[in-house]
């Protein structure tokens, strides 16, 4: 069986059938990880026990025991470091949580494990998900590997880079403002935003509570639904996740969308658009049209606000989540020589002067102002309200369409520090994905083009809050017509 050309289902069937063993399935990307990992620097921790726990369900599976019912047996996984993993260092790749390792399971990371799947490692990604290119990562840049001069995307650059280059079955990643759907658009592979509540946030490293969302980052829309369904669904350890029972997305994928309408946003159809992002736009629309969807164009004016209402908020909610590394109780400490003559303030400055990047003390000083009396209102009041009139103007659109269509970014991967610098073009980045988390809505990446340079462009989709099933419906039917399906970075084979 050729493991790496395989759907996780597959994959999981041969492993129940002992076709192959899962054992068989970790060591073959345990062995790709060795050999390519360096090139690109995705995994940042490895699970030394991940071969041991493969070896346990191939001997349940030889005792016959009926572990039928497990969705993602033997799929070996890699996860963003940002998500709690018990026993596993879990660092968010910041200094100030080098050593952490963490005492429980992120309810992502236990409901993959109930149902079968085996953790590899650990991924890279921007410090607290706060970037869009993987280039503040305490442990070092992560490449592209289409092409190794280029940034993955951020801030889930290390799941998008390790699943292009076949080095887990699936990954991981967490969207606040784009952080899955940029880097999979960069990576050529699919990823899934849910809509805010349909996964739980619960042992996810906070970065801005009311936008994070985390989802599947893999080589299809058939994939994408097996593990959004596994990791999805209410959560008592998170109070704002949702108690609905339509989660059984694999087995209901309809590729029908006759009928369907689809808006296509004129905001985000720019000029400015690059010419191959254009392009590939174009040709899922046309695509779209033959598979017999409706295409209509839409205006939502506030989307022009987007990307200043998203750092304001993101900034705010990341100042109060980031203030509890303070030193005392977990995570790093300045080496002070001694403690005694040390006053408070100077504890928490050094603490933290020297524990967090230099993206993140930008955030926590822009959210702390924001958040500030005399400004509070001015900004972050401001920034909700508009939020809430964006939500409304999304609304409105989603009576008259049932889909969005659009770019993921205005262009393909950038060159390694070609925006490290300018953290204004850096956020600019994001204008076509904050919204989603703005308004709560899901929203995927779907690859669907390569540009002249042979680098992977994605397009998204975004439907109703809850909609997970027709977008993934539409994406199922579109992928069909991609013409880059099953396009693989050269290097990686
Ligand atoms: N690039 C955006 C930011 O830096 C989005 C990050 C994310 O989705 N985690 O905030």
């Amino acid at each position: 069986m050729d493991i790496l050309k395989s759907s996780l289902k597959d994959i999981s069937a041969a492993i129940k059938s002992k076709k192959i063993s899962a054992t068989e399935a970790v060591e073959f990307y345990l062995k790709r990880a060795g050999l390519h990992n360096s090139k690109i620097n995705a995994y940042i921790t490895m699970n030394e026990h991940a071969l041991a726990q493969a070896k346990e369900i191939d001997v349940k599976l030889s005792k016959g025991e009926d572990l039928s019912n497990k969705k993602l047996l033997g799929i070996p996984f890699g996860i963003k470091d940002m998500l709690c993993t018990k026993g596993i260092k879990t660092t968010a790749a910041s200094k100030i949580l080098e050593n952490f390792v963490p005492p429980y399971d992120a309810t992502v990371v236990s409901r993959i494990k109930s149902n079968g799947g085996i953790v590899l490692g650990k991924l890279n990604q921007d410090e607290f998900a706060m970037g869009s290119s993987n280039e503040t990562s305490t442990h070092g840049l992560c490449r592209n590997p289409w092409d190794l001069e280029r940034v993955p995307g951020g801030s889930s650059g290390g799941s998008a880079a390790a699943q292009a280059a076949g080095l887990a079955a699936a990954t991981i990643g967490t969207d606040t403002g784009g952080s899955i759907r940029q880097p999979a658009s960069y990576c050529g592979i699919v990823g899934v935003k849910p809509t805010y509540g349909r996964v739980s946030r619960y042992g996810i490293i906070a970065y801005a509570s009311s936008l994070d969302q985390a989802g599947p980052m893999v080589n299809s829309v058939e994939d994408a639904a097996l593990v959004l369904e596994s990791i999805c669904g209410f959560d008592e350890m998170d109070s704002t996740t949702s108690q609905r029972s339509d989660t059984q997305f694999s087995q209901n994928i309809n590729k029908s969308i006759k009928g369907t309408k689809i808006g296509v946003l004129k905001e985000f159809f720019s000029d400015q658009l690059d010419m191959d992002v254009k392009k590939s736009l174009e040709l899922a629309i046309d695509n779209l049209k033959k598979l017999g969807a409706e295409i209509v164009e839409v205006s939502i004016p506030l989307t022009a606000h987007a990307v200043p209402i998203y750092y304001l908020i993101a900034a705010s909610e990341a100042s109060s989540n980031l203030s509890r590394y303070d030193g005392v109780k977990y995570g790093y400490r300045y080496d002070f020589k001694d403690l005694s003559s040390v006053s408070l303030d100077s504890f928490y400055s050094k603490t933290r002067g020297h524990g967090f990047g230099s993206e993140v003390k930008r955030r926590i000083i822009m959210g702390t102002y924001c958040l500030s009396s005399g400004y509070y209102e001015a900004y972050y009041g401001k920034a909700s309200q508009v939020r809430r009139l964006l939500k409304n103007q999304f609304s409105e659109v989603f009576k008259s369409c049932d889909a969005l269509i659009s770019p993921v970014s205005t262009t393909p991967a950038f060159k390694l520090g070609e925006r490290i610098d300018d953290a204004l073009a850096m956020y600019l980045n994001d204008i076509f994905t904050v919204s989603t988390n703005l308004v709560g809505i899901p929203g995927m990446s779907l690859p669907y083009s390569l540009s002249q340079k042979n680098l992977p462009i994605g397009v998204q989709l975004m439907c109703r809050d809850f909609d997970e099933q027709k977008m993934l419906n539409i994406a199922a039917a579109l992928e069909e017509t991609s013409p880059v399906r099953g396009a693989f970075p050269k290097g990686f084979v």
